[in-house]
């Protein structure tokens, strides 16, 4: 079988086990404690597994992207214009979660349930503190405690070492380049576990709280969508268009297999390997996919910060708090940040979205509302995550060989 059609059968097996999933949740709403105490750790294990491949496939694969690329100055240029780029698309994201969410008024119509709020959330540090928290002071404790940002500056020093040390190098590069694929085929291994580990994550969630928790909500899933569907079709379309003069079709075509997978397991790290066929199929460069893809997987999140926006407003507007526009500003900024720092994941924006609150003043307790749709809103946001990603891709892959090019005539 080949490769495409057995990604394509992957993916179908996902999504006919979420549905399982689901209808089984329903059917054990009377014995909850069966899909809780047996079924939940099932997923509990497939949801460590990713986490636990996460840290060296984003270690390895940035180490490899910036050799691949050869010159530190290169990896600089293409560095930022892809920061640029992932920084300005997602405020730009905030901005349309927050338009749709007050817009369509996405609280409208709520009623407090009053006595289930709990949640308690750690201090959110401060923007300082977050900065100076991005340099680690051990080589080791940020892979220790996957602290992604870490990492990350971490396979930035690796990799500028290692072309730094030329000839005498050589061999790390073997190393980094056979690793890579070792964590590479790792990951593929625990992602066959999707389907398995999809159902019995969202079967539970099901069982405890049946379409109640899902109903009141309907309207937050719906204003989400429309915010991710209409970044999708503007923003990644006018960008590849623009930067790299490809036609939006033949793009979203290229995707579509990468965006289904990202949409069933709700993991921009897991679809990593989807994503690096998918947009060299389309034309990019090998190295310059590896270097942006990888760093895209977990920096940045569209999709992400516009949940973020849309549930800031919902959780105002059903405490009947009025935000002002110097307030929502903030939220660009601090749900900006927020999503850099959200792993890519099942689940994870979800934990971020406590800083954004936090930073205007709004009650944490209304995570606990928006936590039992996550996985819905999840789906949703990673498809967006992922596809930002390889947009950028696309568009930095143009604007480097136009660049080339030009070097080439002079
Ligand atoms: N699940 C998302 C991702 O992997 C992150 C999130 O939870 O927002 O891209």
């Amino acid at each position: 079988m080949n490769q495409s059609k057995k990604k394509m059968s992957l993916t179908l097996k996902i999504t006919i086990s979420l549905v399982l999933g689901i209808i089984a949740g329903l059917l054990l709403q009377d014995h909850a404690y069966i899909a809780v105490d047996y079924i939940k750790p099932i997923g509990t294990i497939y949801l460590n597994l990713i986490k636990m491949i996460v840290v060296p496939v984003v270690l390895l694969s940035i180490t490899q992207g910036i050799i691949s690329l050869q010159d530190v100055r290169k990896v600089g240029t293409i560095g930022l214009r892809t920061v640029v780029y992932y920084l300005f698309t997602t405020a730009l994201a905030v901005t349309v979660g927050l338009v749709f969410a007050n817009v369509l008024q996405v609280g409208a119509g709520y009623v407090l349930p009053g006595d289930e709020l709990s949640y308690t959330a750690t201090e959110a540090p401060s923007f300082i503190d977050t900065i100076v928290g991005i340099f680690p002071s051990n080589f080791f404790s940020p892979l220790v405690e996957a602290n992604m940002l870490q990492v990350i500056v971490l396979s930035l020093f690796m990799g500028f070492g290692i072309i730094l040390a030329g000839e005498k190098g050589e061999m790390a590069v073997k190393v980094v380049d056979s690793f890579t694929e070792v964590a590479l085929k790792i990951m593929g291994m625990i992602i066959q576990l999707s389907a398995i580990g999809v159902f019995a994550l969202i079967c539970p969630v099901v069982a405890q709280n049946g379409p109640a928790v899902l109903l009141p909500l309907l309207k937050v899933i719906l204003v989400a969508y429309v915010g991710y569907i209409i970044h999708i079709a503007v923003v990644y379309s006018v960008s590849v268009k623009l930067l790299a003069g490809m036609s939006p079709v033949k793009f979203f075509k290229g995707m579509s297999q990468a965006m289904l997978f990202a949409f069933s397991s709700a993991s921009s790290v897991g679809t990593l390997p989807f994503n690096l066929e998918a947009t060299q199929k389309l034309g990019a460069r090998k190295e310059i996919a590896s270097f942006v893809l990888p760093l895209g997987a977990t920096i940045n999140m569209d999709g992400t910060a516009i949940y973020q926006g849309v549930c800031a407003i919902f959780i105002a507007q059903i405490f009947g708090i009025d935000l002002t526009l110097g307030q929502q500003i903030t939220i660009i900024l601090t749900a900006t940040l927020a999503s850099i720092g959200t792993a890519g994941v099942p689940g994870s924006g979800v934990i971020m979205l406590a800083m954004v609150l936090q930073s205007v003043g709004l009650p944490l307790e209304g995570i606990a509302l928006v936590a039992g749709i996550d996985r819905i809103l999840d789906m949703g946001r990673t498809v967006v995550n992922i596809t930002g990603d390889a947009a950028c891709t696309i568009c930095v892959d143009a604007l480097d060989l136009k660049h080339e090019r030009k070097k080439h005539m002079q």
